[in-house]
């Protein structure tokens, strides 16, 4: 008897803990999303040997793996990335075409954040352009979780890059921070749009010297050099060296490099290709957990991470670099640092997790080239030097191009109607023209991308990426493997670094990973879209859709 009732007793208790893990908690105390900036899907398998098991492989071992997430626009680039992850659209309707772009109204380049009307608070110089989202033109899924509970729930969003802070938060966020390593030494600061002072916690963590301590290092690979057998050689000629260096290879004393970079003003920007910036952005990511009691109250907050550090090593080594790997490693290291964290702090099971990237990447073309893969450059300075020819021998002499950067050519609408001509007949002429260029694989007009519906391919992806204010005349596509270059004399042979932006899978397939509160253990290679992300935090939270969703939940995660 005493037995059974010992048994009953044990039993109670059990469900009651029980209970008060599922039954309480309807919903997650904590939304966090990691962007790692230029991911590749293959990278979460590529260094697997080498992961521990508390990160990377930890969110797919207990989480959920859409192994077949894909970018469905045109360019894929930063800061069209984040804000598709944030707000479940493409540039299309949420605007942010570029990093920058040509505004044809301005007859000017613009930066997607900057900001003349905002100051940068928390700089050690005062008065210089702020930054705001201003920009994006539809909410996003943070703006719809602060405003379901009349803001009670808190979002904080931290990048080292300011576009990749700004843009997740949204426009309500209570605030973004990012590393500012132009006017401070290496501080974390934030916009006039969200705050007169920094907080004390802030100023607190800044003043602890973090950064300048992190640069008085040395980089060392985390195993034995001969241990990195999915990379090249360290020493090879794809990638760039460092000034102050005589070879792309370890050990980088940083602490010395800093000296050349200090006449530059640059030293602070070392930490962007350096391990010790993403322990930076991690160590200052849990501050903020702490400090703003993130995930402590009903109301579900969110953290908005992205590591930048991935993007700029691999522009400045390429994908078969051991200095990516060991960034990859490293990397790893801080998020099973910061999942345990997070366990500890928000309560294991009662916070959800995923992890993106805003673009992939393709291999350092001369690499390509050397090993006969399809490559080349698609050189745009020589592109427009032939347009105007032959617009100047055609229609006469004039100024017919207003810009043509990249992959977008603006005409000059004002000479067009001076000359009486049709905008739409010049743009398919000049698309006709183009098309048969070496390294374009297709040209589109305006006039095409607003009169017909693309469902496929990367027209499609171009429509989604074409918004009729903000992009050019004629968009271009180039061949697969091509990079872009505006200097004409670039040699394929002496090209070093990765680059992205295409709509090829080698920049569009990245990771997706769920995991923690109402995440069961799977995965699927359905074909997804990075637009699918916020909707599915829609369902999850019961929140409206973000305004200019296009995307649709993740059903296997329901
Ligand atoms: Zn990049």
């Amino acid at each position: 008897m005493k037995k059974l009732i010992a048994i009953i007793i044990l039993y109670v208790i059990n469900t009651s803990i029980l209970f008060s893990q599922t039954e309480t908690l309807k919903k997650p105390k904590l939304v966090v999303g990691i962007v790692v900036d230029q991911m590749r899907f293959d990278q979460l398998y590529k260094y697997e040997e080498k992961y521990s098991n508390d990160g990377f492989k930890r969110l797919m071992r207990e989480g959920f793996n859409y192994k077949n997430t894909q970018y469905n626009y045109i360019p894929t680039v930063t800061a069209p990335g984040h804000a598709s992850i944030y707000t479940g659209t493409t540039p299309s309707m949420h605007g942010i075409v570029g990093n920058s772009w040509y505004d044809r109204y301005l007859g000017q380049d613009v930066d997607n954040v900057k900001d003349t009307t905002e100051i940068i608070i928390g700089s050690k110089e005062g008065n210089n352009t702020g930054i705001s989202p201003k920009k994006l033109l539809t909410n996003t899924i943070s703006d719809q979780l602060r405003m379901s509970n009349n803001f009670k729930s808190k979002v904080i969003s931290i990048s080292f890059k300011d576009r990749a802070a700004v843009l997740p938060g949204g426009h309500t966020a209570n605030a973004a921070y990012w590393h500012d390593w132009q006017t401070s030494p290496g501080y974390f600061v934030s916009s006039s749009y969200y705050m007169n002072e920094l907080p004390d916690w802030v100023t607190k963590f800044n003043n602890l010297g973090r950064s300048n301590q992190y640069l008085d290092t040395v980089w060392n690979t985390l195993y034995p050099l001969e241990n990195y057998i999915e990379s090249a050689a360290d020493n090879n000629k794809y990638e760039w060296i460092l000034r102050g260096k005589s070879s792309p290879t370890f050990p980088y004393d940083f602490k010395k490099l800093r000296e050349t970079y200090k006449e530059l003003n640059t030293e602070y920007q070392l930490l962007w290709i350096s391990p010790y910036g993403d322990k930076l952005l991690t160590d200052f990511a849990m501050e903020a957990i702490k400090n703003e009691n993130l995930g402590v109250d009903d109301a579900t907050d969110m953290l908005t991470i992205s590591y930048s550090v991935p993007d700029v090593v691999g522009h400045t080594f390429g994908l078969q670099s051991v200095e990516l790997e060991d960034i990859y490693l490293r990397l790893d290291l801080e998020i099973g640092k910061l999942l345990k964290y997070l366990d500890e702090k928000v309560g294991k099971g009662a916070y959800t997790l995923f992890l993106t990237s805003d673009h992939g990447a393709i291999q350092v073309a001369s690499y390509l080239n050397d090993l006969k893969l399809p490559t080349g450059i698609a050189r745009i300075a020589q592109y427009k030097d032939t347009l105007t020819g032959y617009l100047n021998t055609k229609l006469g002499d004039d100024s017919w191009i207003q810009n043509f950067d990249g992959n977008q050519v603006y005409l000059n609408r004002s000479t067009i109607s001076k000359h009486g001509l049709q905008l739409q007949s010049v743009q398919q002429d000049v698309a006709d023209f183009l098309a048969n260029l070496n390294g374009i694989s297709g040209a589109l007009t305006a006039y095409n991308l607003q009169t017909n519906e693309y469902n496929d391919g990367l027209r499609k992806l171009l429509q989604n990426g074409y918004h009729q204010k903000r992009s050019g005349d004629i968009i271009l596509t180039f061949d697969p493997g091509f990079i872009q270059s505006s200097n004409s004399e670039l040699d394929i042979s002496s090209v070093k670094g990765a680059a992205h932006g295409t709509g090829y899978a080698y920049d569009t397939h990245v990771p997706l990973l769920w995991f923690g509160y109402g995440i069961t253990h799977g995965e699927s290679i359905r074909k997804i879209s990075v637009t699918d992300i916020s909707p599915t935090l829609a369902m999850m939270l019961n929140l409206q859709l973000p305004s200019g969703n296009i995307g649709n939940p993740l059903a296997e995660l329901f």
